[in-house]
């Protein structure tokens, strides 16, 4: 397979969440520490985050698609390639920090869905 012909993540609609705070739309995706991370819609040009879909697990439950960060070179010839890069949603939320502390309080940030 080559670069151009390996497939970009699209997110799917349906796992669309609005930012209590900021009314953006993100979705989750899950990082390899198994954290949920909120994941603005939009592809970035100065994106960081490869973004995988997978299947359902053992129990056929769906999951979140898998989500990690990736060094500046490699961001670059993921671009170059076409594979479209996303941000995390803290990075622009004007409430970051917010969350950040909620989710400290409580152990993890869990939306219901
Ligand atoms: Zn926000």
């Amino acid at each position: 397979m080559t670069a151009r012909q390996m497939p970009s993540f699209v997110p799917d609609r349906g796992s669309f969440v609005r930012c209590k705070r900021c009314h953006e739309q993100f979705f989750f995706v899950e990082t390899v520490k198994n954290k949920r991370m909120p994941v603005d819609v939009a592809p970035a040009s100065d994106g960081n985050l490869i973004i995988h879909k997978r299947g359902p697990d053992e129990e056929g439950n769906p999951r979140l698609p898998f989500g990690s960060v990736v060094s500046g070179l490699q961001a670059e010839g993921m671009r170059e390639a076409g594979i479209r890069l996303y941000v995390s949603h803290f990075r622009d939320c004007p409430y970051a920090e917010e969350f950040r502390k909620k989710a400290r309080s409580r152990g993890t940030w869990r939306r219901n869905r």
